[in-house]
């Protein structure tokens, strides 16, 4: 199949959707973005890369960065990791406080919000510098070492992160985290705010395609067990509150984040990186969703 030109196609197809989403705005310097902008881009195991429209455009990759986080803090933590963050979808918005509670402070998945904050304090606790180290990884894989955060999207997000600072301080005073609460904050809103382009995301999360290992630099993140638990959580918990209907529709892990992106992984064969800004009612990119849904309908390759 001529993937080139069945993505051109599909952005062809998609396009009519524009402005049936909304660009998030409740982190005013994302509200900044062009909304019509749609980009599209396959990374295969074999090192062929396939891209079309805004592919070479870089956004806040948000909560995909969530995915990366995941990863390199298991694959310094172990089974460790899940007595402090569970793996289950949560049914919830991606930042509410009220699970939180009832489950004693454990959040319930990596990918909520509280578990994403659970998941960089503990790596904290092993790197030390976190944010630095996600980005030296990114870089390496992305094939480009000038990647880096967007300091006007972290400082609107901090100035405007009541809820997760009150997300972290609640599981704080259950001894859920352990490190100061503004460190934590600070090197999660840089993770969110970190800005890359289609082509360099699907670059960067090859290696979940590949059983942990990347096929770019030789390196192994994650054992295969290990590979295969990021890419189950994110097919049950990667796209908000909308991780059925993903499921049903594409059928592939995928990971979400607010300023449109989205990672999706066929295992064994390719990663690919959509990105279109205008977001549905449930937070994912309205033409993110449609076209990953016309790729694996067209190709056949969801995991289903
Ligand atoms: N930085 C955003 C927040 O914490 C991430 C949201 C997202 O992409 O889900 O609210």
């Amino acid at each position: 199949m001529n993937l080139q030109a069945l993505i051109e196609d599909i952005r062809q197809e998609t396009l009519p959707f524009y402005d049936q989403g909304k660009v998030a705005d409740y982190i005013p310097a994302l509200a900044s973005v062009r909304p019509r902008q749609f980009g599209f881009a396959i990374q295969t195991l074999d090192g062929r890369q396939y891209a079309c429209g805004d592919a070479d455009v870089a956004f806040s990759i948000q909560s995909i960065s969530k995915a990366f986080m995941l990863a390199l803090t298991l694959q310094a933590d172990g089974e460790e990791l899940w007595r402090h963050v569970g793996k289950e979808p949560s049914g919830n918005p991606f930042n509410s406080l009220v699970q939180l509670e009832y489950e004693h402070g454990i959040p319930r998945n990596p990918f909520i919000n509280a578990g994403a904050l659970v998941v960089t304090d503990r790596a904290i606790g092993h790197f030390g510098d976190a944010h630095s180290h996600l980005l030296a990884w990114l870089r390496a894989e992305s094939g480009n070492a000038a990647l880096s955060a967007d300091e006007t999207i972290a400082a609107s997000e901090r100035e405007h992160g009541d809820r997760n600072a009150a997300l972290a301080h609640f599981m704080k005073s259950y001894g859920n985290l352990i490190q100061p609460v503004e460190t934590v904050l600070n090197q999660y809103f840089h993770n969110c705010s970190i800005a890359m382009s289609c082509r360099e995301l699907a670059r960067a999360g090859l290696f979940l395609a590949n059983h942990g290992a990347s096929p770019q630099t030789g390196r192994h993140y994650l054992t295969r067990s290990q590979a295969k638990q990021v890419n189950a959580v994110m097919l049950t918990c990667g796209t908000y509150d909308a991780a059925g209907e993903f499921a049903y529709r594409v059928g592939l892990p995928v990971k979400s984040g607010v300023g449109g992106g989205l990672l999706a992984v066929i295992p064994g064969k390719m990663s690919i990186a959509v990105w279109s800004p205008q977001l549905d009612a449930r937070g994912n990119s309205v033409l993110g969703l449609e076209a990953l849904d016309r790729f694996t309908t067209a190709t056949g390759l969801s995991i289903f």
